[in-house]
Order: C-alpha cells, then structure tokens, then sequence
C-alpha cells in the first residue's frame, strides 16, 4: 500500500474534520498531497535572540526568558492581556488580543518559555502580539536559570545560552517552514506551525526513500539533489546550502514536466495532423503587393510573412504566435498571409477580442483591399436575422474570403466551405482548448496565426504559448517619433492643460483616458462625466466626444466616427479605445488615474498616438501619494517605450498570476514552486532538457526514460489543465 495515496483522513493529527478542511482549502486529500504543499517561506530558529539586541525592524526572532507579571487592558473589542517577558537582558511584551483566556490559564509567571514572533514597537514597547510560545525544556531552563537573577541583572555567562542551543536541537531547530492557512484552517489550530505538525508527523511515516521521479542520467547531468533528499529539504532543510539545492530541483523538476507535456504535444500533434500545403503565391497576393500596397513593408514584416509563408507550404500546421509592438503592422500581415491563403483555393478568419476592433479591421482590410475581388465579411453578436443567415451562406458557398469576427466565429453552428487559416489577434484571451476548437471547423485543420501585440516575457510565452512557433516584428514603420512621456500630479491640471492648448492649436486631436472598473461602474462613469463637462468649459472652442461602454453600440461608433473624421477635437472615454481605433492625428493620450492600469494596458493605450509623423505625448496622472511599486510602475513607461522591456518589468513587479490573460490559460499557473518571473534560466535548461528526451527519443522506447512517461502520466491525472491541450 503506497502511503502517499493514503486519505489525509488517518494521518495523525488529521481526522475527519480537518481532512473536510484540508481537502476544501489547499485541495489537500492524501498524503502526497500535503508532500507536495510546500512551504511558502522558512524562518530561521537557528539562534535565540536577547531582548537588548532585537528591534521593530527585525523579522521573526527567537526569544528565551520567563514571565515577570501579567495585566489584563482595555475592555471590550479593546481588550487584551499582556505578559511583561524578561530575559535579563531587557524586557518586553507578550500581547494576546484573541485567545486571551487560553493564554491566562497555560502559561505562568517564572517558568522559562520560548517565545517566537514579530517584535513590533508600541508606545515607545517592544512587543511580541500573538507570539508562538512553549516550554523550554528542562535541563535548558537550568541553564538559563544558572545565568543569575533573570529580573534583576545581566546574565553572568552569556555564552551559556549558546551552549544550550547546540546542546537542544528539538528546540532551536534551524530554519523552519512557514506554511500558508486560511482563517478558517487556523480556526481549527491548522495554522502555519499546526501544518508544520503534520507535515512533521508526515515525515515519521515516510521510512522509505520516496520514488525518484527523474531519470539519473538528467539529474546526474544537471547535478540535482534526489527527489527524496530534494522534498525533505523543501519541509525541513538541514542547511540554507540544502535548501537551496532542493528548491533548484523542484523547480527544475516541475518546469521540465510542464515542458515536456507541451512539447510531447507538439509532436503528437505534428504526427496525427497534416497541414494544408499552400503551394503557391498566387495572384491576389501579387496583386496586392504591387498594385494596393500604400507603402513599402517594414524589413520585420517581410522576414515574418516569409517565415508563415514557410510553415504554410511544409505540410505540418502552422502553430505560430506573432508578436509585435503597439503600430507594428501586424493587420497588414495577417492580410497578406490571408490572400496567400485565397491564392491556394482557402477562406480566411481573423478573429479580434472585441466588437469595436472586429469592425475596425473589416474596415482596414476593406479599404487595404480595395477595388480588389475580395468578399470581407464580418460575424459578431451583433450580426442578427437575416445579415447572419447572409453570412452564414457566404460561409458554406466559399463566397466570403475572410471573414472577421470575434468569439462568435467558433460556435459550432458556424460552417465553413475551406477553411485554411484563423488568425487570432491580441491572442491573450484565448486558451490552448479555444484555439484547438477552431481546427474541427475543417477536414484538415487549419493553419492558426496567434497575434500579439501585449509582448510576452520570454518566460512566459515559453510556457503559455510554449507549443506556438514565434515570430516578432521589431521595428516599426519609418518616420515615427518616439512618444514621449509625462507623469504628471492631478494637482498640475494647468500645466496638463498648456500642453492640450499647444497641440490643440497645431490642428492635433487629444484623447483622455478615464479607468473603468467593473465593481463601481457607476462611480466611473461619474468620474468620466465630470471629467467631460471640465474638458468642455476649459477648452470652449473645441468640440469634445464622449465614449463609454454603457451607450449603445451604434452611438458609440458614432461619437468615435467623429472623432477619427475630426469633426470633434477631444475624445474623453473609458478604455473602450484601448485595442483598435486609429487615429494618426491624434498627438496627446492622457491617462487620468494611471496608477489604476496594468503597465500593458497603459503600453496599449499609449500606442493609440504617435502613429502619424509629429512629436506625440503621453501624461499619465496620479494622485500624489503612490505605492513604492506603482511609482515604479510608472517610471517604467516614462523610461521606455519597448514593449518587451515593459512586459518584462511588469513580469518582476507583478508576478506571472496576475498578468492579463494568464488565468484564462491555465496550462502553467499551477506552478507550485517555480515562479515565472525569477526562474526563466532553470525554465531554459528544463525546456532544452525536455526537448533533447523528445528529439532522442521519439518513439519512447528508451527504458531510461519510462520513468518520465510515467510521471507524465500521473501528472495529466491530477493536473486538469494538461489534459486540456490535448
Ligand atoms: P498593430 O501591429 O498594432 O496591429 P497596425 O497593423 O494597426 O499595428 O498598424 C499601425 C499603422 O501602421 C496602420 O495605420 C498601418 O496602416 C500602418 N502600417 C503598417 N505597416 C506599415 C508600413 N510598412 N509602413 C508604413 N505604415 C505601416
Ligand atoms: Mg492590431
């Protein structure tokens, strides 16, 4: 019997109650489970710290010494006791606000205690609140007690102490693991040190070795600790040096896991799947490039389309993520990949994430495309009654050659004559399981072209996007102006003002941003109002639009058509302009309450100018007092205007989990002990790792490497995610 699938239920300590807990909280059942419950930090309980030498600034620290008196304060939700601990060095406060009478009836005056905790300062008091507290055992308390009159004077021997620490390992037991718990777990005592029990009581009953579950030859080439040395360490490590390495192979471990589970379906899928070969470039294309084409294609833009035009012709799917920068050019990528798509007998399908862009790109390919005999269709919710039926049609029949449209297009009613590539732009909110949905809507699947224009960390598109080919477009069109960027204070509203009245009067076009968040629309909504009816009395001999998300659609693109003709000089709106509209001469993008914006959105929105030739600006206003991280925040785009970079630093400052669209994708944000943002050289070595045991060993007949199939295996089980993709 593995004792690793055993219920949570008979460990020792558990029960029936806790195991109900356990299983509803941390999704703990067996015992495996909480083996691979890692401690989120460890705290060091190497030494024990005198009163004299410890602060309010310190971490937890450990404490040795007895209760001089106890005093019951204050009354009613203000009630606490308070235990004044001395350990002749000085004294301080043991705090209770909770618990109160436990800690009145347990602990006495005069016996000697270990005290762990946060000291804090209150009142001019060092003070301990809920300190962890027990009896320091007996040939210790001898020891500290020989040290003289603990009340009165200065120990006589302080070395003394130190002698007792190496002498009473189970006391000061080194770094200790800290263990997250919900309130309703630390309700029933399962707080950080109540998991620690268990995990302790864990340990008692794994005798064995836990089953290695790398092959040797990858740890002995990576020089990684056993999996049993590497999960002991991780709960209770021997040394910082072991805990280090132990943290190293499980993330290691896990990263090569999730590596090779993506690229096992790569291969998979490039084996079961045949790719439509578009043979040729053809004469829509041609056509296209030397009769429609308005200008000369970036170098970038060339190299990609040769790069999708490879993966068309090689008879395997394309899988391909293109990124590029905010006004890169991708749509005019996506269409001439379209028309080679047409040239080779095909439909095409570009999807957007949102109404408002869909009908902007019907509109760009339309007036691309021109007098051209290409029939551009658009299916969104909003395509009703006999305009969808009409759609519908053109669809089967082969008429419409691409067909625009947002997440409506993947609805199984929606039937295609042959189809031969989807495009998907601003990809983040499509999962793997979305995308793979689309090829059921051919005999062959068709070729699928991921667009970007949030730039991924390299880390992270190698573990969300990890099964995709990757281009990148990185250089924009001749003759843009950087944007230049201001961080200015709600309290400068005069000097933000000076410089719309400048451009104002150059003939430019202004955009104010106003944040919306869904919880308190309403207020939102009010911000933006009072937002619009201050832009109109200050600036009375311009004309100023209003976009939000509550009017109707029809409205909206109104106000917005105005806009874009320049009939109107100001657009105050919500972000619904964030992906789409383009307008080249709008020279000014305020953003007000900028410190509410994730960096990419506020990347995206600034990307909404400096698309004609002239100087564009950028202000993004907070109010005066931020966070440390948020003034950093906005440093990041007043110093850069590389989308990479700022992907980057909103990786580090933020963390891979909230990122936009990482939680819609699953696939890698179960990590349990990798962290995206710090790890991308051990995601490297497990990626190449992963990739040699696939290249070498494609048929999985190396006995070698049965243990990792295996793993793979147990893995999908318990991870509904990686069953997903395939
Ligand atoms: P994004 O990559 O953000 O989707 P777009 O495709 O919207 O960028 O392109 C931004 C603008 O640049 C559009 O007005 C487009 O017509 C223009 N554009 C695209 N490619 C070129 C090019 N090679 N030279 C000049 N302008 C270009
Ligand atoms: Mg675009």
């Amino acid at each position: 019997m593995n004792i690793l699938t055993q219920d949570i239920k008979y460990l020792q300590g558990v029960g029936p109650q806790r195991a109900t807990l356990l299983a509803n909280e941390l999704n703990i059942k067996t015992v495996g489970d909480l083996l691979t419950y890692y401690p989120y930090k460890y705290v060091d309980r190497s030494r024990i710290y005198k009163i004299r030498d410890i602060d309010a600034n310190m971490a937890y620290v450990q404490l040795c010494g007895q209760i001089y008196s106890f005093e019951s304060m204050g009354e009613g939700r203000n009630k606490r006791l308070i235990a004044h601990f001395v350990d002749g060095t000085g004294s301080l406060d043991l705090v209770w606000f909770q618990g109160i009478k436990y800690a009145a009836k347990n602990y006495d005056c005069r016996k000697t205690y270990i005290v762990f905790g946060k000291p804090t300062v209150f009142n001019g008091h060092l003070q301990i609140a809920h300190p962890e507290i027990e009896l320091a055992p007996d040939h210790l308390k001898v020891e500290v007690q020989t040290m003289g009159n603990l009340f009165e004077k200065e120990p006589q021997n302080p070395n003394l102490q130190e002698k007792a620490i190496e002498a009473q390992p189970t006391v000061f037991k080194g770094l200790c693991p800290s263990y997250n718990t919900s309130e309703k777990m630390k309700k029933s005592g399962l707080t950080s040190a109540g998991m620690a029990k268990l995990t302790a009581n864990m340990f008692k009953l794994l005798k064995e070795p836990l089953t290695e579950t790398l092959p040797l030859y990858i740890t002995a080439q990576h020089h990684l600790m056993s999996y049993d040395e590497a999960i002991r360490n991780i709960h209770y490590p021997t040394s910082p040096e072991a805990l280090r390495h132990a943290q190293l192979r499980l993330k290691f471990e896990e990263l090569f896991y999730v590596q090779l589970n993506i690229l096992r379906y790569v291969k998979d899928r490039q084996l079961h799947y045949k790719g439509i070969v578009f043979s040729t470039v053809g004469q829509h294309f041609n056509d296209f490039f030397y009769h429609h084409l308005p200008f000369q294609l970036t170098e970038a833009q060339k190299r990609v389309i040769r790069e999708i035009r490879a993966d068309m012709k090689s008879g395997r799917q394309m899988n391909r993520l293109l990124q590029g920068d905010v006004g890169s050019g991708k749509t005019l990528v996506a269409l001439m990949v379209a028309l080679i798509a047409i040239d080779n007998g095909c439909q095409a399908c570009i999807m957007a994430p949102t109404e408002i862009l869909a009908e902007q790109h019907l509109d760009t390919l339309r007036e691309f495309l021109g007098d051209m005999p290409i029939r551009v269709d658009l299916l969104t919710g909003t395509v009703k009654g006999k305009r969808r039926t009409e759609v519908f049609k053109g669809l089967v029949t082969g008429d419409i050659h691409i067909l625009v449209g947002t997440h409506a297009v993947i609805e199984d009613n929606v039937l295609f004559h042959q189809l031969g590539l989807v495009v998907i732009d601003e990809q983040h909110r499509f999962g793997v399981a979305q995308r793979a949905k689309l090829w059921m809507k051919n005999h062959v699947p068709p070729h699928v072209l991921v667009m970007t224009a949030t730039p991924i960390p390299r880390t992270l598109a190698m573990t969300l996007y990890g099964d995709l080919d990757v281009s990148v477009i990185d250089e924009l069109p001749p003759g843009r102006k950087p944007i230049r960027t201001i961080h200015m204070f709600d309290a400068h509203r005069q000097r933000i003002y000076e410089l719309m009245n400048r451009e104002l009067q150059l003939g430019r076009q202004i955009y104010i941003v106003y944040p919306l968040i869904k919880e308190t629309e309403k207020m939102d909504l009010k911000d933006l109002e009072a937002g619009f009816e201050e832009i109109s009395k200050a600036f009375p001999s311009y004309k100023v639009s209003k976009v939000h998300g509550k009017m109707k659609p029809a409205e909206k693109d109104t106000e917005m058509q105005r806009f874009a003709s320049h009939e109107t000089h100001i657009l105050v709106s919500t972000t619904v302009i964030e992906v789409g509209v383009n307008v080249p001469n709008a020279s000014v993008m305020i953003i007000e309450n900028a410190e509410r914006f994730g960096l990419s959105q506020l990347h995206q929105l600034r990307g909404r100018v400096g698309r004609g030739a002239d100087q564009s600006y950028c202000v993004l206003v907070t109010k005066y007092e931020l966070s440390n991280t948020t003034r950093r925040r906005i440093q990041v785009m007043v110093d850069t205007t590389d989308g990479f970079e700022i992907a980057e630093q909103d990786l580090k400052l933020r963390g891979p989990g909230d990122l936009e669209g990482t939680q819609q994708s699953g696939m890698a944000f179960d990590l349990k002990i990798a962290n995206l943002a710090q790890d991308g050289q051990i995601l490297t070595l497990a990626r190449d790792s992963a990739q040699a045991v696939i290249t070498s060993d494609p048929d999985e007949r190396n006995q070698q490497n049965d243990i990792l199939w295996r793993r793979l295996r147990e893995l999908r089980k318990t991870n509904v995610n990686w069953g997903a993709i395939s």
